[in-house]
């Protein structure tokens, strides 16, 4: 109990304030929860815009807290990248994902897209993961699409680069997400052989604000086309968002207009039956 206690000690000593507690709570916790199968995906479907059916859907990690309840993504997922356990719960949605999906998606015809973390691109094994999950669940590589973000551009040249040619050997399709949020940049674009970008809902929701963003967002629309990426609006919740994408050349529209994500069951329903727009 002495040597307990000193530990203790020892641990709170180093921490200043109330947030690293808190952080260093959910460090612990994480690590729990994915022994204890707290975390679980939901999905929301992309849609094709001319001929409105399902191309994909995207997983979005949840994770049910015994004593919190639903934690949101976007305050876990800086943790585990931090801790470095996003390496192994960025693994178990990929797998569960694939697992879920697979039977869906071969039934209906479209793909899966999964988030994935600059801190997993990082990791050396990655790619064998990937390679591994695929074989396990005998996932077909092309039903999968990869979401990165911008921040993967600080990563070397090099590094990416292989990464990039090593998905594209395998037949995996890129992302790249969060296009148009903050600080956006077309090197990347530039630089990388890219088949979809995503446009940032931030990014979408200033369309209707006035006549000048509008041309700016068609504008970069009709670049991306000219280089032949396929082109998602994400974060599509009104009427008027969808008219205007309709006019442009745009090519899918994620959102809660059409679903919010949705767990598995409820996805089965939502393919059958699509949502009249
Ligand atoms: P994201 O990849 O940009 O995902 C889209 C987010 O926008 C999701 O939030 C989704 O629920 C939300 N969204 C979808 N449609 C609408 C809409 O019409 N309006 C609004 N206001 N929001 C909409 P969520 O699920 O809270 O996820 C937040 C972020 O957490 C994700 O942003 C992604 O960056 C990260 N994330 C989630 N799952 C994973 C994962 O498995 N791995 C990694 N690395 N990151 C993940
Ligand atoms: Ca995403
Ligand atoms: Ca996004
Ligand atoms: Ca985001």
């Amino acid at each position: 109990a002495k040597a307990a206690g000193k530990r203790k000690i020892s641990i709170y000593s180093h921490l200043n304030d109330e947030v690293t507690l808190k952080r260093f709570t959910l460090v612990r916790d994480i690590q729990q929860a994915i022994a204890g199968k707290q975390f679980y995906l939901e999905y929301q479907p992309r849609y094709d815009i001319k001929n409105q059916r399902v191309t994909c859907v995207e997983a979005l990690l949840r994770w049910k807290h015994p004593s919190w309840g639903i934690v949101p993504p976007g305050e876990f997922i800086p943790i585990a990248e931090e801790s470095g356990l996003i390496v192994e719960l960025g693994k178990w949605a990929l797998q569960t994902a694939c697992r879920e999906i697979k039977p869906l998606a071969e039934a209906w015809d479209f793909n899966l897209s999964v988030n994935v973390s600059v801190v997993q691109i990082m990791n050396q094994e990655f790619v064998a993961t990937i390679k591994q999950i695929l074989e396990a669940e005998r996932f077909d590589p092309r039903r999968l699409e990869l979401e990165i973000t911008e921040s993967a551009l600080y990563n070397s040249e090099e590094k990416m680069r292989y990464f990039l040619d090593e998905l594209k050997g395998l037949g995996i399709q890129v992302s790249l997400d969060d296009f148009g949020a903050g600080y956006s940049s077309l090197s990347f674009i530039q630089k990388y052989a890219i088949d979809t970008v995503k446009l940032d809902k931030t990014f979408v929701n200033t369309l209707t604000v006035n006549d000048r963003n509008a041309k700016i967002f068609s504008s970069i629309v009709s670049l991306l086309k000219s280089l032949e990426t396929n082109v998602v609006a994400e974060g599509i919740e009104t009427i008027e968002h969808y008219h205007f994408l309709t006019k442009n050349e745009c090519d899918e529209a994620q959102g809660y207009l059409f679903s919010r994500p949705i767990p598995v069951h409820q996805l089965i329903e939502m393919v059958v039956e699509l949502p009249h727009i």
